[in-house]
């Protein structure tokens, strides 16, 4: 095993995948440094990933719901040709998870600023 491997062994939760849509397993990097930062679990993990179905590449938008553990408890796929424009329900399924990400992350940002305000 290369050097590179055992690095990104350490620094990685490398979770099989089984996906409903290509019927396949599925690799699915996630970086561990991700699944301590979260502050609900299950936390929503996107990726996309290439598939060809009736001879035409498409692209599926996935995403994962990891818990603590680093365990697969859901997922949800999206699908859309490489020629489509996204609809407003693919739009809302990648950001959605986002915007509740960043409103976590602003909240814990006011707790922390109270908390540095009095400790001075
Ligand atoms: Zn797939």
């Amino acid at each position: 095993m290369s050097e590179k491997k055992d690095n990104d062994k350490e620094n990685f939760l490398i979770k099989q995948y089984r996906c409903n849509f290509c019927n396949a397993m599925h690799d699915v990097r996630i970086k561990k440094s991700l699944l301590d930062a979260q502050t609900k679990y299950p936390f929503p993990y996107v990726f996309l990933h290439n598939t060809i179905k009736n001879g035409e590449a498409k692209e599926l938008i996935t995403i994962l719901y990891i818990d603590r553990d680093g365990k697969v408890r859901g997922s949800e796929i999206q699908e859309f040709s490489t020629n489509d424009l996204f609809s407003k329900e693919q739009v809302m399924a990648i950001v959605e998870p986002l915007i509740k990400e960043i409103r976590i992350l602003q909240q814990d940002n006011i707790k922390l600023k109270k908390q540095i305000q009095e400790l001075q």
